[in-house]
């Protein structure tokens, strides 16, 4: 009988885009812990290096490396996994997770902002993903987990590009899954709910927003970094052999419930 924990990393590598602070990184953390190595990464040289510094004195400096390029570039892209691959190991794992948020109403959204986002948020995981699937796909295995929002679902005024981009992250899951599942690979996403993070602490002391939230959603409270970490390792690890172009709401149930 084999008696390898079903949700054990160990030996796979995985790439975490946008892990140089907030959720990427805790997702890379957590991944770390179920035994993976991780290759951090992001735009800020600076930032992303102190971060490596900070991940490889908890899981050492073997199994934490950090790789800087710009996700809306496809050539940066191309360079950046083609580095990966060349100097750091075959790719196992694929975390898109870097996005950037834009709020304004759709009346007032300039064109070049409309395409930032989608660009940032979409078209990304297509460039990162593609790279990616073109090396997983002739070894026949691989995991990407693509990190989508509650607005993969549902919409809420001033975030339409965001809210586009997220919906389509969920159809883009599903679109890779049909041509790239029965090669072996497994694409699904997370979707997180509202997550209490240094960036949505001014929310959080934000009375009338804090108390909307809590009655807004069925678990009564804010999500937090470590209520994502245990399904993305879920996603990424063997347990989910049989999932297939799904999206997994990480959100107290706030999709559940009107
Ligand atoms: P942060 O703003 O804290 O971090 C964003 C990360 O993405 C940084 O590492 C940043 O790098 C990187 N990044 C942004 N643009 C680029 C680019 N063009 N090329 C390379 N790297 C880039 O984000 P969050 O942790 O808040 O969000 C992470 C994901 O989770 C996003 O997809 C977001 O939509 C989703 N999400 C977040 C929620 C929340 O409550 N925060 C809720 C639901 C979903 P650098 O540090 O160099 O700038």
């Amino acid at each position: 009988m084999d008696s390898t924990p079903p949700f054990d990393l160990t030996g796979r590598l995985a790439l975490v885009t946008g892990s140089s602070r907030g959720i990427g990184n805790a997702l890379a953390s957590g991944l770390a812990r179920a035994g993976a190595s991780v290759v951090l990464h992001g735009l800020d040289a600076d930032r992303l290096e102190r971060s490596r510094l900070a991940l490889a004195e908890k899981f050492g400096k073997d199994r934490v490396d950090a790789v800087a390029f710009n996700i809306t570039d496809e050539g940066s892209v191309a360079r950046g996994i083609a580095h990966i691959e060349e100097n750091l190991g075959a790719l196992d794992i694929l975390v898109n997770n870097a996005g950037i948020q834009h709020r304004v109403p759709l009346l007032d959204l300039a064109v070049e902002d409309w395409n930032r986002v989608i660009s940032t948020d979409l078209t990304s995981a297509f460039l990162v993903g593609r790279e990616v699937a073109r090396r997983m796909l002739p070894r026949k295995r691989g995991k990407i987990i693509n990190i989508g929002s509650v607005q993969s679902d549902l919409a809420r005024p001033t975030i339409g590009a965001y809210t586009a981009a997220k919906g389509g992250l969920r159809n883009l899951t599903r679109a890779m899954t049909a041509e790239w599942a029965g090669e072996g690979l497994q694409i699904n996403a997370v979707a997180p709910g509202y997550i209490h993070t240094e960036m949505t602490q001014p929310l959080v002391d934000d009375e009338a927003f804090n108390s909307w939230i809590c009655k807004r959603t069925p678990a009564a409270r804010w999500g937090t970094v470590d209520d994502l970490t245990g399904p993305v390792q879920w996603l990424a690890s063997d347990a989910s052999a049989y999932v297939n172009g799904q999206t997994i709401f990480i959100d107290g149930g706030m999709t559940a419930v009107v």
